[in-house]
């Protein structure tokens, strides 16, 4: 037995130069560490985060509430327990905060314990980080995650309003995990150079996620057609579709969608997505509406959801009282799955079972805000997601989680397995 000897929270740094909450788990087997990580364009469902809001430090941004949450309230109930009994403790924490938004320790204290706890078990049990949550999931894993690189940054997190926030490159015609990230890596770098030459070196400033953000170029169809020809000066034309993130609550505005000068209604929205569909090799959509606009999301799910995954995130923001509606509705068919949104890796793990037992996909996501921590790497082959969104293959704060993924797959050998282009598996509707 290996039970928690220790438990300390401190405040450190995140990829955006915010504070965070790293927590170190001590157990006989040694210190096991997880940081908690941070969005810019958060949806208003989500857990809280929980901020000093004193200007004095850090713009008002610092976490030393949590910081304490964690080092008063929360360790001295966990000391003695046997860190395998992951559900068991995280429902400890959830008690110990008993509001249904974690008001009052906030997820940013809960979360990074419940992921070192995770850590510490998996050690318990002497198994790799993604074989473990295997276990807590119940499956043997295998598969690697078809990536989803955010080679485009707008909106929030490049500093512009109205704008569509993500477009990624999907490598579904690779053969493995490891084709498919040297594929968008070799893009990315082809997307630099057309994007030097027609803006210079305004055109390869880098937003918050480690894609490009050049600020003259706005209009989406010049987005994915300079990406496009950059797959194809890469040599993978056809090989890398294209997946979207608009973050549409975030141009959202008494019941309008601004994007650029343009304003539409929710089916006007719909239309536009089905038009950029029929133009271009897109196949995922997420957030495409807003957060509380169900209906127009049960229009785009009847119109494009047969042919392109419809994924939720602020709509859904991982908790499944919200999922359950929108199976209720038909609203989507895939649902992001981000582990601060709600803020226990139990929670997030019966988040994933209700997509999945739906015949949903799940998709394990970053923050735009994130650390070297790279559990969510282990969370996507533990689960059997098949998708990972975690940024462009460039910045250490993303490509922790892609060289996390080459490791599992290269211990995993001959029985690794990629979903490319079949990365909706059965979850076909
Ligand atoms: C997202 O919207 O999917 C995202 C990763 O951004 P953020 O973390 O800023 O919410
Ligand atoms: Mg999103």
């Amino acid at each position: 037995m290996s039970n928690i000897k220790k438990i300390k929270a401190r405040e450190v740094l995140d990829s955006r130069g915010n504070p965070t909450v790293e927590v170190d788990v001590v157990t006989e087997n040694g210190i096991f560490r997880a940081i908690t990580h941070s969005g810019a364009s958060a949806g208003q469902h989500e857990a809280l985060e929980l901020r000093d809001n004193d200007k004095s430090r850090y713009l008002g941004k610092g976490t030393l509430k949590a910081v304490e949450n964690v080092n008063k309230i929360i360790a001295p109930k966990l000391i003695g327990l046997d860190p395998v009994a992951q559900e068991t403790i995280d429902n400890v924490m959830l008690k110990l905060d008993g509001t249904e938004n974690k008001d009052k320790l906030g997820a940013n204290a809960i979360l990074p314990v419940s992921m070192a706890v995770c850590k510490a078990g998996a050690a318990s049990k002497g198994l790799s980080l993604y074989e473990y949550v295997g276990e807590l999931y119940g499956i043997i894993p295998h598969m690697l995650p078809v990536p989803m690189c955010n080679v485009i940054n707008g909106g929030k997190h490049a500093g512009q309003e109205n704008s569509i926030q993500e477009h990624m490159l999907m490598p579904t015609g690779a053969k493995c995990f490891c084709e498919g990230i040297r594929m968008v890596s070799e893009s990315y770098h082809h997307l630099a150079k057309l994007l030097k030459e027609k803006f210079g070196a305004g055109g390869v400033l880098i937003g918050d996620e480690g894609g490009f953000a050049p600020a003259k170029m706005t209009l989406v169809e010049d987005r994915l057609e300079i990406m496009l020809k950059a797959v194809e000066n890469a040599g993978y034309e056809g090989l890398i579709k294209i997946a979207m993130d608009p973050a549409s609550s975030e141009f959202f505005y008494n019941g309008k969608y601004k994007i650029g000068k343009k304003s539409f209604s929710g089916g006007e929205m719909v239309d536009f997505y089905a038009d950029l569909c029929k133009k271009y090799p897109i196949i995922s959509i997420e957030d495409g509406l807003a957060e509380d606009d169900w209906k127009s999301w049960v229009l785009m799910t009847k119109k494009l959801g047969a042919k392109v995954q419809i994924v939720g995130d602020d709509l859904f923001v991982t908790n499944t009282k919200r999922i359950q509606k929108g199976i209720e509705l038909g609203a989507a068919n895939s649902v992001l799955i981000k582990l601060n949104q709600i803020g226990s890796v139990t929670e997030t793990l019966n988040s994933i079972k209700m997509a999945h037992d739906q015949g949903w996909t799940a998709v394990v996501s970053h923050r735009s805000g994130e650390t070297e921590d790279y559990f969510i790497a282990d969370l996507v082959v533990g689960i059997s997601a098949g998708q990972i969104k975690t940024g462009a293959p460039a910045r250490s704060d993303r490509n922790a989680k892609y060289n996390q993924l080459l490791r599992i797959e290269e211990e995993l050998g001959d029985k690794a397995e990629y979903p490319g282009i079949d990365f909706r598996l059965d979850h076909l509707a």
